[in-house]
């Protein structure tokens, strides 16, 4: 039986430097490889060109590269791209290109299917399957920087972990391709260019504040009152509001870096004076802005966007409490590729 090879992204430097060494070869050869993988993001060995093409076939012989491969690409009207990315095993996951006049931001996934279940979100239909590699997400954000770079003649400018899943379930692999990310050996981006978009798992909020990250953080959190959020957001009985501020406290106080609540308001939900009192109370605990959200239809009868003198209202009375507010319109509805539209429906 054939032993199947090993992804030789998931070696570090370190080791290929070892592993050359060990193999006869001058330890240099390691740095020269993984400059090939990450900084030129190089899908085959052969591409590797000032490499031997026996030491690539000895590479060839015990390792592979499982890179991503983007199967399907879509362009919505307003200009944003969905890409649906097939996997070394075959599974699917979605990431998006939003252009803007000033900049490109990349939505990536972070699992196959999610292990949440909020009511509004089309991804929470699709069982999770597996948390993605640290190479497969960096390869999302490679792919949409060559598209951004093809298309809009810029690199891409920021990237939003809001794609499919939940990051903070998948911490290490997120951390990890953020570092890749932000390397000078990787793509060199600015970790502030980074936001990390979580429904709220307190814990590990806690541990990215006490990593000492340098990205921003971003909480789906829809709503301030525990009952209406946990009708939304079921898992939201297990980490109630009361651990979440807790939480987003402790990040506030070590990283000092403001947090970004992204909100969508539903008709005959979360749509009353009292939501967004609640709101409002909520963003005293930490320095926060809000992000109101349009919200993009999945098929469901019980979710649909609120009138537009309810978004007012809540624009209103936070900016009355000195609160930041933004009013985000969707983009790439046309072709599912709005947030918590992502299902690999294509
Ligand atoms: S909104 Fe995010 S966390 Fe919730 S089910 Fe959808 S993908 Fe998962």
């Amino acid at each position: 039986m054939q032993a199947i090879k090993k992804d030789i992204r998931a070696l570090t430097k370190e080791q290929l430097r070892t592993f050359f060494e060990a193999h006869g070869d001058k330890a240099f050869r390691g740095n020269q490889v993984y400059e090939w993988l990450w900084g030129k993001a190089a899908h085959s060995f052969d591409e590797m060109t000032n490499i031997s093409k026996e030491t690539r076939q000895m590479l060839e012989d015990n390792f592979v590269i499982n890179n991503i491969r983007v199967d399907q690409m879509q362009r919505s009207n307003d200009g944003t791209i969905k890409n649906a990315v097939r996997l070394h095993d075959d599974l699917i996951v979605e990431s998006v290109l939003i252009p803007t006049p000033t900049r490109t931001t990349a939505c990536v996934s972070s699992q196959v299917g999610c292990s949440l279940d909020c009511k509004f979100c089309a991804t929470a239909k699709l069982k999770r399957m597996r948390n993605l590699t640290p190479d497969e997400i960096y390869d999302q954000v490679v792919a949409i920087d060559n598209e951004s770079r093809l298309y809009f003649d810029r690199p891409l400018s920021n990237i939003v972990f809001m794609g499919m899943g939940e990051p903070l379930m998948n911490y290490n692999n997120v951390l990890a391709a953020i570092d890749k990310i932000t390397s000078p050996e990787g793509l060199g981006m600015s970790p502030r260019r980074i936001t990390v978009s979580t429904s709220g798992v307190p814990k590990m909020i806690k541990k990215m504040a006490d990593t000492e990250v340098k990205f921003k953080l971003a909480v789906s959190l829809h709503s301030a009152i525990d009952e209406v959020r946990t009708s939304i957001m079921p898992f939201n009985a297990t980490f109630p509001l009361a651990d979440l501020r807790e939480a987003l406290e402790y990040w506030y106080g070590k990283t000092k870096s403001r947090i970004t609540y992204e909100y969508v308001v539903w008709k005959g939900i979360n749509d009353t004076r009292n939501d967004v009192d609640a709101l409002v109370k909520f963003c005293k605990f930490a320095p926060s802005k809000v992000n109101l959200i349009e919200y993009n239809p999945i098929g469901d009868e019980v979710f649909k966007q609120a009138d537009n003198s309810a978004i007012e209202k809540y624009q209103q009375i936070l900016e009355r409490n000195g609160i930041t507010v933004t009013v985000r319109r969707s983009r790439g509805k046309d072709i599912d590729a709005a947030c918590g539209q992502l299902a690999n429906k294509s």
